[in-house]
């Protein structure tokens, strides 16, 4: 079921709900959005940035990611089941990733991040392909030759940490060119998985 919130959508799945849509995404192919709404991203969307809005609406998936969502939906009698957040979501992907075979790039965080990330994570999920990484302190002209780097590479699922909104914005920019692939904005995991 999906939920509006300030004339937000929000799915209510659990975790386990969430990698089986995501799965589900990966699937039906073509190019796919997610994003962990928290709640600054949420009054921001609704107060300022009607662009952002936009995108929330357009997203395939859209899970409460935060205490004040989750209780908000409480109090208007619809109840998340749980929270679930950038960090948890990309951790269960990847677990599933590694049993699926589904190829991950990461975008994004200072330069090395991804690359350790993408390290910690193949030790951590043996069979996992990380089939490239990329910095996110690209500058604007470099976009497409990135963009093109990932279609090449062919990721089913794309991980973008350029902190929110920026990745979700850069997402809408680029996944059509990018085709087939799950996208999901995940802030600052990359330096957390890093270590
Ligand atoms: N970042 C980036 N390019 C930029 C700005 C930020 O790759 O131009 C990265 C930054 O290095 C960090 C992440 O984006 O890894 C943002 O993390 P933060 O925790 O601030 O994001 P949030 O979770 O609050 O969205």
């Amino acid at each position: 079921m999906r939920v509006k919130l300030l004339n937000a959508p929000i799915d209510c799945l659990s975790m386990d709900q969430s990698v089986e849509r995501v799965a589900e995404l990966i699937s039906a192919g073509g190019p796919r959005r997610v994003i962990t709404l928290n709640p600054e991203i949420l009054y921001r969307a609704v107060q300022v940035d009607h662009d952002l809005l936009e995108l929330i609406n357009k997203a395939d998936l859209v899970t409460a990611d935060g205490e004040g969502i989750v209780w908000a939906g409480r109090v208007t009698g619809t109840p998340f089941p749980e929270r679930v957040t950038g960090i948890d979501l990309m951790l269960r992907l990847v677990d599933r990733a590694a049993a699926e075979g589904w190829k991950v790039y990461l975008l994004g965080a200072a330069p090395g991040v991804a690359e350790d990330a993408a390290k910690q994570l193949t030790r951590r999920f043996p069979g996992l392909q990380v089939v490239g990484t990329q910095h996110g302190y690209f500058k604007s002209d470099e976009e497409v030759a990135i963009v093109q780097s990932i279609k090449q590479k062919g990721p089913q699922l794309l991980f973008v940490a350029l902190g929110a909104p920026a990745q979700e914005k850069w997402i809408d920019r680029h996944i059509e060119s990018i085709g087939h692939v799950v996208a999901v904005g995940v802030g600052g995991s990359f330096d957390v998985i890093s270590g």
